[in-house]
C-alpha cells in the first residue's frame, strides 16, 4: 500500500487515534466497555426462557468499570481469590451472585466466603475431596453453613479438548476439579456434614474453545452426573454450571459465538428435563478479548544484514511482554494493526518490545515499510492487562474505559488497589470526548 491511514473499525466506534493522541502514556490498553455489555446481552438472550445466570469470570479483566458494567447487565461473577471477591463485591456485584473456584483456596479466602454479607456467597466450588473437608470444618468451626458446589473433571483426553495444552484444564492430568470416581466420596462428605449445603454442579474443561463440540462433550458429562445424584443432594441442586472457554476470533478464524454454546447446552438441558434447575456459564475471554487492545508506540525499527532465514526487518516498540504476557506465555499471536500515518510497501516485520528476554517477541507481522507513531495490539482485552507484571522496572500500562462516549481510567502512579478500583472522571475532557 502506498499510504495507510488509520484503519477503522479497529475497536467498534471508539476513536482511537484521537485516544492514543491524547493519552499521557503508552503502552496503553483501551476497552469498548459498551460492546462488552452488549455481548453480556446476546449471551443472556441465548438462555431464552430458561432460569440462567452468567458468571463473568473476572480473572480475565478485573478492571472495575469492566465488572460493574457487567453486574449492571445481570451478571454474576466467577472469581478465584479472596481478592476477587472484594473487587466484585465493590463492583455491585451481590454475594448471592458470586461462585468462587480454585484449587487451592486459603482458610482465610473459604472463612472470607462463608460469611460475606452475613450469608455467604453463591457457591463455593470445590476442586477436591479434600478441599470440601477442610471446608465443612471451617464452617464448623465458624457455626455456619457453608454454600458448596462442586467442580467436576470431565476427564476428556487432551487431544479431544482442541486448545493449547496450557489452557486446557479438563483432562485427567489436570490438577483441577474432581475426577468422576472421587464423585461417590464426595457426595459422601457433603451428605454427612450439618455444615456443607449442596447448590451447585459445575465444570470448565478449558479455554479458547473454537467449536462446540468439547464444551458439549463436557456439558453432557456434567448433565449425566445432574440425572444421578443421589439424594439427598438432587433436592438441594440449584445451578448446572457448564463453565466458560468460549473461543475468540485472534485472527485464525472462529465461526462460532458465545451464544452457539450456550444455544446447544439449553437444548442438550431440556432434552434431558435439566432446564428446571439454574443454568450457568463462566465466560472470562470471549466478554472481553475483543472488546480490548493494547496501544504501544513505535520507537525504530532496525534491521539484520545476515542473509538467509536470520536477515529480518524489526519492529521495536514500546509495549513488551511484562504489559502483554500471552504470547510469550502461550505462544499466543495478536494481529498488530498501524496507526498514524505509515507509509510505503507491505513488508514482514517482526514486532518486538523492550523487555531483556527472547520471548518478549509479538512474532511476524505485514505492515507498511515506514512507520506511523503507533501500533495497535488487537484482542487484548482478556488476560492482557490482569497479567501484567513489571517486570524490567517498568510501569504497569494505563487503562481507558469507553462506554457509550464516556471516557474513564486507571492509570498506574497509584496504589494497586486504589488503582484497579477507582477511575478518574473523563480524564480526556479537555480533547472533547
Ligand atoms: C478462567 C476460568 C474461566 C474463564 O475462562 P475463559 O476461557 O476466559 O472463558 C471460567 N471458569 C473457571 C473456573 C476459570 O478458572
Amino acid at each position: 500500500m502506498a499510504s495507510s491511514q488509520v484503519p477503522t473499525g479497529l475497536l467498534g466506534d471508539v476513536p482511537v487515534q484521537k485516544i492514543a493522541n491524547a493519552a499521557r502514556s503508552t503502552p496503553f490498553y483501551l476497552y469498548d466497555v459498551a460492546s462488552m455489555r452488549r455481548a453480556a446481552r446476546e449471551l443472556t438472550g441465548a438462555y431464552g426462557a430458561t432460569k440462567a445466570k452468567v458468571f463473568y469470570a473476572v480473572k480475565a479483566n478485573s478492571a472495575g468499570p469492566v465488572v460493574r458494567a457487567f453486574a449492571e447487565e445481570g451478571c454474576g461473577a466467577d472469581v478465584v481469590s479472596g481478592a476477587e471477591i472484594d473487587l466484585a463485591v465493590q463492583a455491585s456485584v451481590l454475594p448471592e451472585n458470586i461462585v468462587f473456584s480454585g484449587v487451592a483456596k486459603t482458610d482465610r479466602e473459604i472463612q472470607h466466603a462463608i460469611t460475606l454479607g452475613g450469608v455467604g456467597i453463591r457457591s463455593i466450588c470445590a476442586e477436591s475431596v479434600e478441599e470440601l473437608l477442610r471446608i465443612a470444618q471451617i464452617a464448623k468451626s465458624l457455626s455456619r453453613k457453608a454454600n458448596v458446589s462442586i467442580r467436576i473433571n470431565p476427564e476428556i483426553a487432551e487431544d479431544d479438548l482442541h486448545t493449547h495444552k496450557h489452557i486446557a484444564t479438563g483432562h485427567d492430568a489436570a490438577k483441577f476439579g474432581i475426577a468422576r470416581v472421587d464423585l461417590p466420596a464426595a457426595f459422601r462428605v457433603i451428605s454427612n456434614s450439618e455444615h456443607l449445603r449442596f447448590v451447585g454442579i459445575a465444570c470448565h474443561a478449558g479455554s479458547q474453545f473454537t467449536e462446540t463440540a468439547a464444551y458439549l462433550a463436557a456439558a453432557d458429562i456434567l448433565f449425566a452426573i445432574a440425572l444421578e445424584l443421589p439424594e439427598p443432594l438432587r433436592s438441594t441442586l440449584q445451578t448446572i454450571d457448564t463453565g466458560g472457554g468460549f473461543g475468540i476470533d485472534y485472527g485464525e478464524g472462529c465461526d462460532v459465538r458465545p451464544k452457539h454454546f450456550i444455544e446447544a447446552v439449553v437444548q442438550k438441558a431440556k432434552t434431558l428435563g435439566l432446564d428446571r434447575y439454574t443454568l450457568g456459564c463462566e465466560p472470562g475471554r470471549a466478554l472481553v478479548a475483543p472488546y480490548g487492545i493494547l496501544v504501544a508506540r513505535v520507537i525504530q525499527t532496525k534491521r539484520t544484514p545476515y542473509d538467509g532465514p536470520t536477515r529480518k526487518r524489526w519492529l521495536m516498540v514500546d509495549a513488551g511482554m511484562n504489559d502483554l504476557l500471552r504470547p510469550a506465555l502461550y505462544q499466543a499471536k495478536h494481529r498488530v494493526a498501524p496507526l498514524g500515518q505509515w507509509s510505503g510497501d507491505d513488508v514482514t516485520m517482526r514486532v518486538v518490545g523492550p523487555v531483556c528476554e527472547s520471548s518478549d517477541d509479538f512474532g511476524d507481522h505485514v505492515l507498511p515499510e515506514i512507520p506511523g507513531s503507533h501500533v495497535v495490539f488487537r484482542d487484548a482485552g482478556a488476560y492482557g492487562f490482569t497479567m501484567a507484571s513489571e517486570y524490567n522496572g517498568r510501569m504497569l500500562p494505563d487503562e481507558y474505559f469507553w462506554d457509550g462516549k464516556v471516557v474513564s481510567s486507571l492509570f498506574s502512579d497509584s496504589p494497586w488497589g486504589a488503582r484497579r478500583l477507582s477511575e478518574t472522571p473523563n480524564p480526556l475532557a479537555e480533547v472533547g470526548l
